[in-house]
């Protein structure tokens, strides 16, 4: 039997009826287990996943075996990357980044929180381990269009809609850059709020990136860079933001 191995991220769902916007639904009552089951679908989870890595293993994996051969031994990422859990934003995909190029973290609206050993410590083992042990020079967070993460932190808890368990208290991270954006551009339409809290968020996540003492001790040694992304999925495009002392102009890619 072949052994899979699997990343361990959350790849966002998206229901039939839902549009490109990728949004929350709010909790509902428990449903009956019959309504959680799939009444009628030709889709076979285990076959997709047996398919996949045949694909990986005879297209990727076999025909490079001296790259694989060689990352067996270490890996040496040249990128710490923050995600959004979004499974149309993979950074593998969307910047060809190959095996051992990047280490990755992938969490509802790619956020950052600041250092807090008593909360979010998934997070933070991620970056003590990225900066203090692999020393990866260059940490890159992607925000991105249609975040239904970011959505929510502009849209609750004013809309008055019933608390997440997890969600709610997660992109709270996120709130200083949703006051931000009310502040300067509260009078705009509520989708340019959104797209404009999508780019703050990820400034907001570098600046809390200062607050882990090992980043803050490699960009005094010049051996670590900041920068941001965004991913723009409706029109295809990506911005880069380069953070030193301040935050740089954005940087189309294309
Ligand atoms: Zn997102």
């Amino acid at each position: 039997m072949a052994s899979l191995s699997l990343e361990e991220t959350v790849e966002g769902g998206k229901s039939e009826n839902e549009d490109n916007s990728a949004k929350l639904e709010k909790p509902t009552a428990e449903l009956p287990l019959a309504d959680l089951i799939p009444s009628s679908s030709s889709f076979d989870p285990v076959q997709a996943i047996i398919e996949g890595f045949k694909d990986f293993k005879l297209n990727e994996f076999d025909p490079n075996r001296p790259c694989y051969d060689e990352l067996a031994k270490g890996q040496e990422p040249k990128f710490l990357v923050f995600a959004c859990s979004d499974s149309r934003v993979s950074p593998s995909t969307i910047l060809n980044f190959k095996p051992g190029e990047a280490f990755t973290v992938r969490n509802i609206a790619n956020m950052v929180p600041v250092f807090d050993q008593l909360k979010h410590s998934g997070t933070g083992a991620a970056i003590e381990y990225a900066i203090s042990v692999l020393e990866i020079p260059n940490i890159l967070v992607i925000g991105h269009s249609r975040c239904g993460g970011i959505e929510r932190l502009m849209s609750y808890p004013e809309d008055r809609s019933a608390p997440f368990d997890f969600i709610d208290d997660w992109v709270k991270i996120g709130l200083p850059a949703k006051l931000k954006v009310k502040a300067i551009w509260g009078n705009c339409s509520f989708d340019e709020q959104l797209k404009q809290c999508e780019k703050e968020s990820v400034k907001l996540s570098l600046t809390n990136l200062l607050t882990y003492p090992y980043v803050r001790k490699a960009i005094a040694k010049n051996a670590l860079k900041l920068m941001g992304g965004y991913y723009d999925f409706v029109d295809g495009k990506f911005e880069v933001v380069l953070f030193e002392t301040h935050f740089s102009p954005p940087i189309p890619a294309i």
